[in-house]
């Protein structure tokens, strides 16, 4: 703004054939205007100032350190406060907000919308249980695998898979109990974590298995396990 209206003031005075130098102490301000390409608003303001300026008369910018007892500058630095502390008529925000500071507020916005959404979702009970927090992290790990693998997985966290709890509620079959201990409801997290009659297997594949959550994260051991399970696609 402070260029702007030097070049006006400059241009209101008829000017001419003059050798001009305005300071300023903004770096980012004469980068821009340096630059090929405008972005902002107000730099292509301030480049059509200065160019009508540049029309009659030889113009210099020049970087100055800011509070360096500089009469123009120090005078722009209070016009600027001044400015910063005047109420605005008009639509909010008047300065044109950083492109990335937009895009990191959008992201970071819709990842706590995503987690609210599936932390209030009243189905999924599985899936949740084995995913409470959104992981973009193992998302991008899960799409890396083949389609079949990935089929496993989803059943394993779904629960959707040739469980008797899911045969059952599917009128598949007529008992949720577990095949391999009779103990227990046949789900995901009891097959994956407590079911005596694959503790060999899960030994083999999981180690002793923490929480489901962390269970998934192993996604190599985990499809090792289930694939010994003849769990198919
Ligand atoms: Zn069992």
């Amino acid at each position: 703004m402070g260029i702007i209206m030097a070049a006006h003031a400059i241009v209101s005075r008829k000017v001419l054939d003059y050798p001009i130098r305005i300071l300023s102490d903004s770096r980012s301000v004469l980068q821009a205007l340096q630059s090929y390409t405008l972005t902002s608003g107000l730099i292509y303001e301030c480049h059509k100032a200065l160019s009508e300026v540049c029309t009659t008369n030889i113009v210099t910018l020049q970087w100055i350190k800011g509070h360096s007892n500089s009469r123009g500058n120090d005078a722009a630095d209070i016009l600027a406060r001044g400015g910063s502390e005047l109420k605005v008529a008009g639509p909010e925000p008047i300065l044109p907000l950083p492109y990335a500071w937009l895009r990191n507020m959008l992201r970071h916005n819709t990842k706590v919308k995503h987690q609210q959404y599936w932390t209030n979702l009243g189905t999924c009970r599985q899936a949740k249980e084995a995913l409470p927090t959104i992981n973009p992290g193992l998302s991008r790990r899960l799409r890396l695998l083949k389609r079949p693998q990935l089929r496993l997985l989803t059943g394993a966290i779904t629960g959707h898979a040739s469980l008797n709890k899911h045969l059952l509620t599917m009128r598949v079959t007529d008992s949720p109990l577990c095949r391999a201990c009779m103990e227990a409801e046949e789900t995901a997290a009891h097959v994956i974590l407590e079911c005596p009659g694959v503790a060999e297997y899960r030994a083999q594949y999981l180690g002793s298995p923490g929480p489901l959550p962390e269970v998934v994260g192993n996604i190599k051991g985990l499809l090792g396990f289930l694939e010994e399970l003849g769990w198919q696609e």
